[in-house]
C-alpha cells in the first residue's frame, strides 16, 4: 500500500478510505479500518461494538465450520442463563481470583435493590457445572459433551479494541466431562487443531500451538493449550483461542461425581474451551493494508463484485445489455458456489466502487466494460496484491475459484513467511529486549519457574519502553534441547523451549 500521503489524496478524490497507515499509527489505522469497512459501529458504552452484517456474517462462517466439526464427536449444543449466583461463581477459589475484577454485577431492578446481587457471566463453568452434577450419575452418562454459542461480558481493565478485547464478545464454550484424563487430554488437542484450522485455513492467519505456562493458564484449570497468533506491524502476540484441561478442580468444588463401572464413586474429568469474535480482529490486524481490509476468500461475505464501466456514448439498448451480462456473470459465479454480486448503483462511479470494495476487502473485484463485453472477456482484480487477469466470460465462474483459492493460499504463505521472520532465538538475556523492540517473538530455552517468568517481566518493563514480555506459549513442536541447556534467564537447567513476547 501506498504511504500517507497516498491515502489523503484517494480519501480527497472519493470521500472514501483512510487517513492513517499501518506504519504512521497502526492503532489509528486500526479504529478507522474497522468502521470505514462497515464491519464496526462504536456504541456509547467503551469497550462494546456493534457487530454489522459485515463483521457478523464473518463469524457465520467461523460457527458454521466450527459447528459442524464440533458435532462430528458428539457435542451438542445447548443454552444456559446469561446470570448467575455470587455462590456459585465464588466456589472454585483459583478461578472466581482471576475473574473478580471484571465480572460485572446487577444490583438494581428498577428502583429497587437487589436482596442479593446477581453476576453476568464472565465465563460458564460455574453456571453449568452444578447442573452437570444432576446429569452425570452413572458412568453410562458419560462422557458428555455440551457446547453453546453465546455472549460473555468481562469488564476489561484493559484498553478495549474491537474484536480483540470487548467488555461483551461473542464466542462458543464447550463444556466436556469424561471418566479418565486420557480421553480429555485427547479431546483437549483435537478441538486446538479445529482452532488452528480455523485460523489457518478460514482466516489465513498462521497460529503456534502450545501449552501456557503455570502463570498463564485458565484460572481454575490443570492446564490450557492455546493457538498463538501474532501481529507483524506492532509486534505483540496475541492468544487466538484457548482449550483447557480442568482436571477435577470443578468437579470438586461441584461434586461432579458418577458411579463407576465397579460401582464405587468417581469423579469426572472436566474440558472447557473457547474461541471468540477476537478472531476476526486479528485477521484484519494480519492482512489489511493502507487501502482497507483484505478479507480471506473462505470468510469474506462477498468474495466477488461485478462492477460495469458504463459509458455515455453507448445506446440504451448497449447499456443495457452490458448491464444484463454483468449480472449474469455474477449469477453464474453464484451458481458455480461463489458469493458474488453486481454493484449497478448508478449514483457511484466506478472509480467509487473500486474504493469502496476495496476498503470493505473483497477479494476480487471484476470489472467490465463495453469493450470488454464485445471482446467477451472480462478483468478480475486480486484484492491483496492488485494483480490483473483478463479472463473470458465463459470461464469466469470456474477461474473466480480457483483465483479465490489461489488468494487464501497466497495470503497464509505471505503471513507465514512474515511470522517466521519474526521469531527469534536467544540463549542468555543478551538481545532479549533488541529483539522486543524489533517487533519479534523470542524462543528461548526455559526453567518454567513462575519467579523466572516475573523475573522476565520485570526487566523487560524496565531495561524499554515499549512494555513488558510475557511467554506466550511453549510451543508442541520443539526444537532440540541439548543436554544441559541452561535457561536463558535463570541460568538454572532448561525444561523447555518456550515463546516470549509483548502481547494483546
Ligand atoms: P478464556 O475463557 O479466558 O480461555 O477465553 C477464551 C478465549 O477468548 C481466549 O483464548 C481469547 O482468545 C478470547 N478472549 C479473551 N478475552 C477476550 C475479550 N475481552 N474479547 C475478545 N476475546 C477475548
Amino acid at each position: 500500500g501506498g504511504g500517507g500521503g497516498d491515502n489523503a489524496k484517494a480519501k480527497k478524490e472519493t470521500g472514501l478510505g483512510l487517513d492513517a497507515t499501518i506504519e504512521d499509527d497502526f492503532g489509528a489505522w486500526y479504529s478507522q479500518v474497522v468502521v470505514a469497512g462497515e464491519l464496526i459501529e462504536y456504541y456509547d458504552i467503551s469497550g462494546c461494538y456493534i457487530l454489522r452484517p459485515w463483521a457478523y456474517s464473518m463469524w457465520e462462517q467461523i460457527k458454521d465450520f466450527f459447528d459442524k466439526e464440533i458435532k462430528k464427536e458428539g457435542v451438542e449444543n445447548c443454552y444456559f442463563p446469561l446470570f448467575v449466583s455470587s455462590a456459585r461463581l465464588e466456589a472454585e477459589k483459583d478461578h472466581i481470583e482471576d475473574f473478580a475484577p471484571e465480572v460485572a454485577w446487577v444490583t438494581r431492578s428498577g428502583q429497587s435493590e437487589l436482596d442479593v446481587p446477581i453476576a453476568v457471566r464472565p465465563t460458564s463453568e460455574t453456571v453449568m457445572y452444578p447442573v452437570f452434577a444432576n446429569w452425570i450419575r452413572s458412568h453410562r452418562d458419560l462422557p458428555m459433551k455440551l457446547n453453546q454459542w453465546c455472549n460473555v461480558v468481562r469488564w476489561e481493565f484493559k484498553h478495549p479494541t474491537p474484536f480483540i478485547r470487548s467488555r461483551e464478545f461473542l464466542w462458543q464454550e464447550g463444556h466436556t466431562a469424561f471418566t479418565n484424563k486420557a480421553d480429555a487430554d485427547k479431546e483437549v488437542r483435537h478441538i486446538l487443531d479445529l482452532y488452528r484450522r480455523v485460523y489457518e485455513e478460514l482466516l489465513a492467519v498462521p497460529v503456534i500451538p502450545g501449552v501456557k505456562s503455570e502463570k498463564e493458564k485458565f484460572a481454575g484449570g490443570l492446564y490450557t493449550t492455546t493457538v498463538e497468533a501474532f501481529v507483524p506491524a506492532t509486534g505483540r502476540g496475541i492468544q487466538g483461542a484457548t482449550s483447557h484441561c480442568l482436571g477435577q478442580n470443578f468437579a470438586k468444588m461441584f461434586q461432579i461425581e458418577y458411579e463407576n463401572k465397579n460401582g464405587g464413586r468417581s469423579m469426572v474429568w472436566q474440558n472447557s474451551w473457547g474461541c471468540t469474535t477476537r478472531t476476526i480482529g486479528v485477521a484484519i490486524m494480519v492482512h489489511g493494508d493502507n487501502k482497507g481490509l483484505v478479507l480471506p476468500p473462505r470468510v469474506a461475505p462477498l468474495q466477488v463484485v461485478v462492477v460495469t464501466i458504463p459509458n455515455s456514448k453507448l445506446s440504451a439498448e448497449d447499456s443495457k445489455k452490458l448491464n444484463d451480462t454483468a449480472k449474469a456473470m455474477s449469477d453464474g459465479m453464484i451458481d458455480a458456489g461463489l458469493r458474488s454480486k453486481l454493484d449497478d448503483r448508478d449514483n457511484y462511479t466506478p472509480g467509487w466502487k473500486y474504493n469502496h470494495w476495496e476498503l470493505k476487502g473483497v477479494p476480487l473485484r471484476c470489472e467490465f466494460g463495453p469493450r470488454d463485453m464485445e471482446a467477451g472477456h472480462c478483468v478480475v482484480v486480486r484484492r491483496d496484491t492488485g494483480a490483473k487477469e483478463t479472463v473470458k466470460l465463459v470461464d469466469l465462474p470456474v477461474r473466480a475459484k480457483e483465483m479465490c483459492e489461489e488468494m487464501q493460499a497466497d495470503m497464509l504463505k505471505r503471513a507465514t513467511e512474515k511470522r517466521n521472520a519474526s521469531v527469534v532465538t536467544c540463549t542468555s538475556w543478551d538481545g532479549f529486549v533488541e529483539a522486543l523492540d524489533d517487533c519479534k517473538m523470542i524462543l528461548t530455552p526455559w526453567c518454567e519457574t513462575k519467579e523466572s517468568e516475573e523475573l522476565v517481566k520485570k526487566k523487560s518493563q524496565e531495561d524499554s519502553d515499549g512494555g513488558a514480555a510475557k511467554t506466550l506459549c511453549i510451543p508442541f513442536i520443539q526444537p532440540p534441547l541439548a543436554p544441559g541447556t541452561k535457561c536463558f534467564i535463570t541460568g538454572a537447567p532448561a525444561t523447555t523451549w518456550v515463546i516470549w513476547g509483548r502481547s494483546y
